[in-house]
């Protein structure tokens, strides 16, 4: 369903990604993992258009999406994807309300029901209670699960999400990534992860492990 080849990408003289390839099932759960440095973020962030790759093909049911415009690019990452940025990238001075409404208003839902919509992902994030103040005034925790809640909220195909439980203890860790599971399962969504957490890994049904840029043969495929 989703797909990489030779992905190859650098800043300046670092080369993020060296020729990343991988496959990822429709419905299936995967966990990027490798080192501190490996490329993880850089992979996520081009299969989800957000970085386009020097070289190599992203596909999307055979059909590339790295050559997309950024007009179709924009629209495909609205009405198809879900993103969790490492650190959760929510706007500032809205509340966390609000930032999980974005998106829904952003796809023509109207405000009423954007916000009834918000609501019920914030409670099934267990963060309710902060769903009235600014996003600038949350806790990590909170942000990740705010973050998560905007990601689920438009019904996405694909979720991507970048060291999701990052910023939360043991516990919190756990019950994101069961909602974040659970949800996708329900969905038949498809989710890839990036993430250095063993705990987190093993929830994913299939690990694609980074070495400098490229996947270790024999574990991914
Ligand atoms: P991680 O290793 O957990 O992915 P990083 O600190 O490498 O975290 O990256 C965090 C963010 O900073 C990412 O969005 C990445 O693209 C960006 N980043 C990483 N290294 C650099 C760099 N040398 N210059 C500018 N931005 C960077
Ligand atoms: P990981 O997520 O595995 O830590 P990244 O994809 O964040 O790996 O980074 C891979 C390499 O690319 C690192 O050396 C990082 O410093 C570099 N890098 C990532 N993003 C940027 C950026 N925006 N500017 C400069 N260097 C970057």
């Amino acid at each position: 369903m989703l797909e990489a080849r030779d992905l190859i990408k650098s800043y300046g003289r670092t080369r993020a990604l060296t020729g990343a390839s991988l496959h990822v099932e429709e419905g299936e759960i995967v966990a990027i993992t490798g080192p501190s440095g490996s490329g993880k973020s850089t992979l996520l962030h081009c299969l989800a258009g957000i970085v386009r790759p020097e070289s190599g093909e992203v596909l999307l049911d055979g059909r590339r999406i790295d050559t997309l415009d950024e007009p179709d690019l924009t629209r495909l990452r609205r009405e198809s994807f879900g993103v969790v940025f490492q650190f959760g990238g929510l706007v500032p001075e809205l509340t966390a309300a609000e930032n999980v409404a974005l998106p829904l208003l952003f796809n023509r839902h109207g405000r009423q029901e954007s916000m009834t919509v918000a609501a019920d992902w914030l409670a099934r994030l267990e963060v309710s209670g902060c769903a009235d103040q600014r996003s600038a005034d949350l806790s990590g925790g909170q942000v990740q699960r705010v973050a998560l809640a905007r990601a689920l909220a438009t019904g996405p195909r694909v979720v991507f999400a970048d060291e999701p439980t990052g910023a939360l203890d043991s516990i919190g860790g756990e019950q994101v990534m069961k909602a974040l599971v659970e949800t996708a399962r329900a969905r038949r969504a498809t989710v890839v992860l990036v993430t250095h957490d063993n705990r987190v890994a093993a929830y994913a049904d299939r690990e694609i492990a980074l070495r400098d840029g490229a996947v270790l043969t024999g574990v991914g495929r």
